[in-house]
């Protein structure tokens, strides 16, 4: 059995290749990774008793309550804690509370554990670009993220097929342009305090320029974890 030694929380607006970024990692490392906001997704396709509540709050782009997110979390961690070295936290701590609890969690029950925080740093334009054109696997258990922009390197073998599971692609309710800009108002709104905080303590911060191309990204992060581990 592993015991976690690296936490990465990966703290981006939406569009800022969070995702994608992780599932680069999962290919390269022995680690896991929690994304918020599929966790979220695969409850309301379920239909169970959260994805009843939280349905209406994603379509709009708002923020489900701390509470409901961080108790998600912290069940998926108690399941999960053990599987590897490595585990990725894509969409959660967003707020100070949810940063607050989480800090508090690992450093009772897992004081040795290093927290990475993993910033993407992008404009609203390319955001919003990206955002325009992109597609999701509609599997609950993929939903791997493409590009259907000429120029990206997420563009699908098959324009409307998912190339891992070949189940059919389409968009995200809330990737609708007045959904994408309440997340970004929202996001930002968060930000500073978020980053604030793991800078007051002490927490190692890699900045990425995340308008690069994903390959790119990808040879920082890991210079930039390199360089953390030695
Ligand atoms: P994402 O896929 O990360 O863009 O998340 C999609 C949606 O899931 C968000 O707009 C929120 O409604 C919800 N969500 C995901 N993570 C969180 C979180 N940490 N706190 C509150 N809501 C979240």
């Amino acid at each position: 059995m592993n015991q976690v030694e690296d936490i990465f929380i990966f703290i981006g607006p939406p569009g800022a290749g969070k995702g994608s970024l992780a599932r680069l990692c999962l290919q390269h490392f022995d680690w896991i990774e929690i994304s918020t906001g599929n966790l979220c997704r695969k409850h309301i396709l379920e239909q169970t008793k959260i994805g009843k509540e939280i349905d209406l709050i994603i379509k709009s782009g708002k923020l489900i309550n701390d509470d409901l997110m961080t108790f998600m979390v912290f069940e998926w961690f108690n399941e999960n804690a053990k599987r590897a070295k490595g585990i990725i936290f894509d969409g959660y701590p967003r707020t100070i509370d949810q940063a607050i609890s989480f800090d508090n969690m690992i450093h009772s029950r897992f004081p040795s554990v290093r927290l990475n925080v993993v910033w993407f740093v992008i404009s609203n334009d390319v955001v919003i670009r990206r955002l325009c054109s992109r597609y999701i696997c509609q599997n609950k258990e993929c939903q791997a993220v493409y590009s259907l922009s000429p120029e990206s390197s997420l563009a699908p073998s098959n324009d409307t097929l998912c190339d891992i599971c070949s189940s059919p692609l389409g968009r995200r309710e809330d990737d609708n342009e007045s959904a994408v800009r309440k997340r970004l108002e929202i996001y930002h709104k968060h930000e500073e305090e978020l980053i604030g905080f793991y800078k007051k303590t002490n927490h190692s911060i890699i900045e990425l320029d995340a308008s690069a191309s994903l390959q790119e990204v990808f040879d920082n992060f890991v210079r930039c974890i390199n360089k953390i581990n030695r």
